[in-house]
C-alpha cells in the first residue's frame, strides 16, 4: 500500500520542532508532502517562497519527503495528491483546542481522512515560529531553533525592521 501523507502548516519559519516532526512522521508512511499554505488572512513574515525554500534545504536527505506549496482548502489538497493522512504535531494543551477542532472539521469535509498527531519531542515543546520571530526580533540568538538557512534571512529582516524605528 502506498501511504500518503500530507503535514500542512505556515513554517513562518521552520523550526527544529517542525522538523522532528517531518523526520518521524516520515518514518510512518511511504510519502510526506509538507504543505506550505499560502493563507490570505494570516500575515507571515516570510513569503510563501521564502518558507518553501527553507523547508526544501532542511528536509534535502531525508527519504520520502517532498515540499509543496498548497493555495486552498487542506482537503482539496490532499485529495489532488491522493493522500488520507494529515499530520500535525501536538505541544500543550493550547494546541490540542484548535487542532481536535480542524480534525474533527476536516473529516466532515473529506469522509475517511484520518488525521495522526505526533506528541512534540522534549526539547522542542516550548518552540514555537513565533517565539523564534520574538527572540530574533529582540537580537536574541535563534540558531538553536531554526535550521542555518533562515538565519541570514531572518537577520535582514529584523535589522530592517529596527532602521525603520518602532512602530
Ligand atoms: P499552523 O499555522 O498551521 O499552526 P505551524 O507552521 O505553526 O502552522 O505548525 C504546523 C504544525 O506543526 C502544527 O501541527 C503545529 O502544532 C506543529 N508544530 C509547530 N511547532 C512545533 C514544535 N515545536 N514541535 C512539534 N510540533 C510543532
Amino acid at each position: 500500500m502506498n501511504r500518503i501523507a500530507v503535514y500542512p502548516g505556515m513554517f513562518d519559519p521552520v523550526t527544529f520542532g517542525h522538523l522532528d516532526i517531518i523526520r518521524r512522521g516520515a518514518a510512518l508512511v511511504d510519502r510526506l508532502i509538507v504543505a506550505v499554505a499560502v493563507n490570505i488572512e494570516k500575515k507571515s513574515l516570510f513569503t510563501s517562497e521564502e518558507r518553501i525554500r527553507f523547508l526544501e534545504e532542511a528536509v534535502n536527505g531525508i527519504p520520502g519527503v517532498e515540499v509543496c506549496r498548497m493555495d486552498g482548502l487542506l482537503v482539496d489538497f490532499l485529495r489532488a495528491q491522493n493522500a488520507g493522512v494529515v499530520l500535525r504535531g501536538l505541544r500543550t494543551v493550547s494546541d490540542f483546542e484548535y487542532e481536535f477542532q480542524m480534525a474533527g472539521m476536516n473529516r466532515i469535509l473529506h469522509p475517511g481522512l484520518e488525521t495522526v498527531f505526533l506528541v512534540a519531542g522534549e526539547a522542542f515543546q516550548f518552540l514555537s515560529s513565533r517565539l523564534v520571530k520574538e527572540i530574533a526580533g529582540m537580537g536574541g540568538d535563534v540558531s538553536r531553533f531554526t535550521p542555518p538557512a533562515v538565519l541570514p534571512e531572518l537577520r535582514r529582516r529584523m535589522m530592517a525592521r529596527l532602521e525603520r524605528g518602532p512602530g
